[in-house]
């Protein structure tokens, strides 16, 4: 299987997000939900589904598995997460930032 864009997985998770009053035209992390540069901002305030989809695409954000693959975790958009690039560091399959990220499944 391989692993889905980044856009697919802001796709699958986009509804979560609003529920949660975050800002889809600003990307950020999922887990210490720090704001990217401006630069990625949006700043469109009527863009479409798919203007914000893309930019969440093009957003330096890595692609981490909420359940381990050495756990038994798959490679679909509902397994994955966008995190910044420190946080995806601190996690490599440590416990500790497994407990950070539980909280935030659905
Ligand atoms: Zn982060």
């Amino acid at each position: 299987m391989t692993m889905p864009t980044k856009a697919k997985i802001f796709e699958h998770w986009m509804d979560w997000l609003d529920k949660r009053g975050f800002d889809w035209g600003e990307p950020y992390c999922w887990a210490c939900k720090r704001d990217l540069d401006d630069k990625y901002d949006l700043n469109k305030p009527n863009a479409t589904r798919e203007e914000i989809i893309k930019n969440w695409g093009r957003a330096p954000l890595q692609r981490c598995h909420i359940i381990a693959r050495q756990f038994g975790g798959e490679d679909t958009p509902d397994n994955l997460f966008l995190m910044c690039m420190s946080c995806h560091d601190l996690r490599r399959e440590s416990c500790r930032y497994r407990q950070r990220v539980e909280p935030y499944k659905h």
